[in-house]
């Protein structure tokens, strides 16, 4: 794998990237096509992988043992795919491929996709996992700008997304907001690739860009349904966000009538800044040179994000997300976070929050096996008992689902139902 952050001062002189393009699994596709246009913007050639389809789950079938979680096969699948094209050239090919501690599988995955190419010829591919534990590998004296670019482009991307699950239940003809919301983020790409590099100036350009996103939604003509029941989506990240591991859930509950708040992509941040501060604290360090970097940088990407979301106010009025303290609070009296890591924590916080501001259901999409997704459904029925009776349920997925759309009409009537007698009504 790609490593400069413990480099020589000679190796941050040439660009280290430069001849190669980077191909970014996208977890979810608008925050996959925004990263590609992160890299862009310092550079470096990038793109997201081709969208995935029959062959990426071949390809991940043939190519993992069998052992490992539903987005590792896809991604593995995806990646392979791309490598077998004619007009490929694997050397100069990244593969990126992030990474985190935590307590699941997740952060195998990377040196396991190494094992995977070397075995398969593919040995002068590299990945690039750039964190700050390896000083954002690969990206050399970029890594400033590709950091703070980067919070930017995967704020602005959620937004959008919130956007498109706002108002695409409610579009008045057929594809009108998938439409609308494809113009945002070429929108939001070419804003990302073309804005200056000083902060502040490519502040304001976002903040404009993210403006005219918005009047692209409000020129689109819909018909607000407000009995609509409102479903929250919470689930491993890849699984919850990644349209073709999901059987695009998102889209067939919209077909039976709902309508989904979907938790981002920065949430997970947010929770790996907090796991952050618990380490600084639980190593006495809080005060100290690495706690204070890390007050500054949450009190930066908190200004940002409040900038980026002013446009938004009213379009976002009883939908805004939680401050992740909020998350972990609501999650304290099941799953202490002190004692309990990763996406099942967040997943349960947020459920309750959720059913809290007016949702009528809950829906957990998880790859099958998913650790968290299995903790989190042991808890869930004593969330619903406290919460009067709210449906949760788990979806479940490992490519071979078949009956979603049997189980999604079910579940929206348990939903209906619920509405009708629910405690916490939408503002
Ligand atoms: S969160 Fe679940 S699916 Fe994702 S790596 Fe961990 S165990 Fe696997």
């Amino acid at each position: 794998m790609l490593s400069i952050g413990a480099g020589s001062p000679d190796n941050r002189r040439e660009h280290p990237l430069k001849g190669k393009k980077v191909y970014i699994p996208p977890m979810a596709y608008g925050s996959g096509r925004a990263f590609a246009s992160v890299f862009r913007a310092i550079g470096v050639d990038a793109d997201i992988v081709p969208p995935s389809d029959d062959r990426t789950r071949e390809l991940g079938s043939r190519y993992t043992s069998g052992d490992e979680c539903y987005p590792a096969k896809v991604t593995v699948g995806d990646f392979m795919k791309l490598l077998d094209q004619p007009d490929i050239d694997p050397e100069k090919v990244l593969l990126f491929m992030p990474t985190a501690d935590g307590p699941c599988r997740f952060g195998q995955y990377a040196p396991y996709l190494k094992q995977i190419l070397v075995a398969n010829g593919y040995d002068q591919t590299e990945i690039i996992s750039p964190t700050s534990d390896n000083s954002y590998e690969g990206l050399g004296e970029m890594a400033g700008q590709f950091v703070r670019t980067g919070w930017r482009g995967l704020i602005a991307a959620d937004i959008l997304q919130k956007m498109l699950l706002l108002y695409r239940p409610h579009e008045v003809q057929k594809g009108t907001v998938d439409a609308a919301y494809q113009e945002c983020l070429n929108d939001l790409c070419g804003t990302i690739e073309r804005s200056p590099t000083t902060p502040p100036a490519q502040l304001r350009a976002f903040h404009a860009s993210l403006v005219r996103c918005r009047d692209r939604f409000h020129a689109v003509p819909i018909h607000r349904d407000a009995s609509m029941p409102l479903i929250g989506v919470v689930g491993e990240i890849f699984c919850r966000l990644n349209t073709f591991s999901n059987d695009d859930l998102v889209r067939r509950l919209e077909e039976y009538g709902g309508q989904a708040w979907l938790s981002d992509l920065t949430e997970w941040i947010w929770y790996t800044n907090t796991e952050n501060f618990r380490k600084l604290r639980l190593h006495g360090r809080l005060i100290s040179k690495d706690g204070l970097m890390a007050w500054i940088r949450k009190r930066v990407q908190q200004r940002d994000e409040h900038v980026l979301l002013e446009p938004f106010k009213e379009d976002f009025a009883g939908y805004e997300e939680p401050d992740i303290y909020e998350v972990l609070a609501l999650a304290e009296p099941y799953l202490p976070p002190d004692g309990v890591m990763g996406e099942m924590v967040l997943n349960v916080g947020k459920a309750i929050y959720l059913a809290k501001h007016g949702a009528d259901g809950i829906i957990d999409i998880s790859p099958f096996t998913c650790m968290n997704g299995i903790v989190s459904e042991a808890i869930y029925p004593r969330i619903s008992k406290d919460l009067g009776g709210i449906p949760i349920r788990n979806f479940y997925f490992d490519g071979t689902q078949s009956d979603l759309d049997r189980d999604l009409g079910v579940y929206i009537e348990l939903a209906r139902s619920y509405q009708r007698r629910k405690k916490w009504k939408r503002q």
